[in-house]
């Protein structure tokens, strides 16, 4: 490490974030975080003058320069553009997001409007249902949840519920629900009066012969045949069967994009009975004809959604045009957003839970909120993420996931309980000279009401010695090795120090000996859970699949859903504790 380098790193930073001019202590602290062995050398009087003195010319050479040439050196010397620390910053303070266009106070009306056809996942709440949310609240206004429901072959009556209950999971309460499914014949009634003003017909068409008369842009046969309610009549009644009928708006026959030439508005589904109103009704209508009629009704002013919806919007419009409502909604328009490694969308998932490869919508590999929920992600640090994410109207091809980690982590530091969990245990015998050891870790460190986890070992006598035994992790091994080869010491985390004798992996064992109680500095720590009846069985579900191990005594403690750290293993959330056995789910590192 360069100390001069880092010196001048975070000079300019604090320099470039601070108008141009750097401070001493700012630096110094910085360097501390970077760079934990500054903060050591310190201690030591020689040491420490040099540092200062380092640290202090970096500051007065950088001082001396302009802002524009601070700004120029950071990228030159370091690659980092002030854009880069805006974000930096933006992470780290919860961004306020921007004022929602014509928004009034009190007259805000959102809706999120989610088809209960899967389980709601992270993209759609970062966006739609958080911002919506966000924005209701923020003008005082009113936040509806619209359940759209109107295709009975793909809903399921589970997933009305589980939206609902995911959504107050999140904190993310409506102030009004609404079925689609409620309002069939009010559609039907609007569809009489568009037939009664000749705006729309029943077309009969087979969908690839229709598609043949609007690519030359002409009309179908049906389009200007007498009696057309007689024949939205028939379709009601039963006389056409499915796929035989659906009914059109008259548009522009040579509007450009051949999507805008007659739309369908309804159609005729009687295979599959509704999940709310079985086989009462025959024809439901299609997506843009339910949802501006609802938005219409609902007096919804802001709608918030992604940009791909430009042709649907565009046929709400022709909609709303025939009806002869003037619609006053504000779109606003967000990119798409790409949540790398993992299978975001529904159709993804619902084809990876036919092969399968899924074990159900809360599968732990899977980011429907449901899932990332539970397996210990807390609501908080999705709403942070959504704000993170915010409006940003360019596509975001690549959000990873790590960033809602990241947020996790820091809400849950300060409220997590730790826990040792030893993953592939394996034994490691301790000689030792005292009778009783004591150990003592804080069940939240830096938060001492909350008490510790207390042991007191005693060691069994064995071969005329005194032996303590202790479970550690196969995949401290390589750190083990390492530390017997340097002949040095290694600590297990508020217990003691050890020295490393042998390592005998055919027996599975390791042994060591005792090398003080009082924790010496920069002396690697590891975790460890005691060995016999202080250590229960544990089952760590992670989406790489269940691991097997071992968790100390007082993980019986935890209740189910409770937030954890396994510490150097990862965050979760207590899934079953079964006394003898705790099941837990891993979220992330
Ligand atoms: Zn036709």
């Amino acid at each position: 490490m360069n100390l001069h380098r880092v010196a001048l790193k975070y000079a300019l930073i604090n320099a470039v974030s601070h108008e141009g001019r750097a401070e001493f202590k700012a630096v110094l602290n910085k360097i501390f975080v970077d760079v934990p062995e500054v903060k050591e050398a310190i201690r030591s009087k020689e040491k420490r003058e040099e540092i200062f003195g380092i640290v202090e010319d970096s500051v007065r050479y950088v001082n001396s320069m302009s802002y524009d040439d601070q700004v120029r050196m950071l990228e030159r010397e370091f690659g980092i553009t002030l854009q880069m620390l805006e974000e930096k910053k933006a992470m780290k303070t919860r961004i306020g997001l921007p004022e929602l266009p014509n928004a009034v106070k009190g007259k805000v009306v959102t809706r999120f409007a989610p088809a209960p056809t899967g389980a709601i996942h992270l993209g759609q709440v970062l966006r739609a249902a958080y911002l919506s949310w966000y924005y209701a609240r923020k003008y005082d206004g009113k936040f509806i949840l619209r359940i759209e429901d109107t295709d009975p072959r793909r809903v399921k009556r589970v997933y009305y519920d589980w939206i609902q209950e995911d959504l107050r999971s999140l904190g993310l309460e409506w102030d009004e629900i609404v079925y689609e499914s409620d309002h069939f014949d009010e559609y039907y009634e609007l569809t009489y009066r568009l037939f009664e003003e000749g705006k729309v017909y029943v077309c009969n068409c087979k969908s690839d012969e229709f598609k043949r008369f609007i690519a030359r842009k002409v009309p179908c046969p049906h389009r200007d045949k007498q009696g057309a309610v007689d024949y939205w009549e028939d379709m009601i009644s039963g006389k056409y069967r499915e796929g035989e009928a659906v009914v059109r708006l008259k548009t522009d026959l040579t509007a450009d994009n051949p999507a805008l030439r007659d739309p369908p508005l309804l159609r005729i589904i009687e295979s599959v009975p509704h999940p709310r109103t079985g086989y009462k009704y025959r024809v439901y209508p299609l997506y843009n004809y339910a949802c501006i009629i609802e938005d219409h009704n609902l007096g919804i002013t802001h709608v918030i959604r992604a940009k791909e919806h430009e042709t649907n919007q565009r046929i709400q419009r022709m909609i709303a045009d025939a009806f002869g409502w003037s619609i006053d909604i504000t779109y606003v328009e967000y990119g798409m957003i790409k949540i790398t490694g993992v299978p975001a969308h529904k159709r993804d998932i619902r084809s990876a839970l036919r092969r399968k490869e899924m074990e159900g919508w809360d599968d732990p590999r899977l980011i429907t909120i449901r899932a990332l929920l539970q397996r210990g992600i807390h609501p908080e640090a999705i709403k942070m993420l959504a704000e993170h994410v915010g409006m940003t109207k360019h596509d975001i091809e690549d959000l990873s996931l790590k960033t809602l980690f990241t947020y996790n982590a820091r809400v849950l530091s300060p409220m997590a309980k730790r826990i040792f969990f030893v993953e592939d245990p394996l034994l490691l015998k301790i000689s030792v000279s005292g009778d009783v050891y004591t150990s003592r870790n804080p069940w939240i460190p830096g938060n001492e009401e909350m008490g510790y986890r207390e042991y007191r070992l005693c060691p069994v006598r064995e071969n005329g010695g005194r032996i303590l035994r202790v479970y550690i992790s196969k995949s401290d091994l390589e750190l083990i090795r390492k530390v017997s080869e340097a002949d040095s010491i290694l600590r297990l985390k508020g217990l003691m120090n050890i020295k490393i004798k042998n390592i005998d992996l055919m027996g599975g064992e390791i042994l060591a000996e005792e090398a003080g109680i009082n924790e010496v500095k920069g002396v690697d720590k590891i975790h460890w859970v005691p060995a016999g009846d202080l250590s229960l069985k544990a089952f760590v579900i992670t989406p790489g699949g269940t691991k097997e191990g071992v968790i100390e005594f007082y993980a019986q403690l935890l209740s189910n859903g409770e937030y954890v750290q396994m510490e150097r293993y990862g965050w979760g959330r207590v899934y079953r504790n079964e006394g003898e056995v705790i099941y837990l789910m891993y979220a992330h590192k």
